[in-house]
């Protein structure tokens, strides 16, 4: 079982904040699927969901 970042109180390695109910830390991939990234656990950082879709937009 893989522990949910949402549970550890990370920050968003993006902005720095702590996940809120309207802005949720997510766990997104370091190396972009697009780019060859990995589904392994180490591909993965905490990334609140607005900084995360907004990386995802580019
Ligand atoms: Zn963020």
């Amino acid at each position: 079982m893989s522990r949910h970042y949402k549970d550890t109180g990370a920050r968003c390695v993006y902005c720095g904040q702590q996940g809120t109910t309207d802005n949720p830390i997510t766990a997104g991939h370091i190396i972009p699927r697009a780019r060859g990234g990995t589904n392994e656990p180490t591909n993965y950082q905490p990334e609140c969901r607005r900084c995360n879709s907004s990386k995802g937009a580019r």
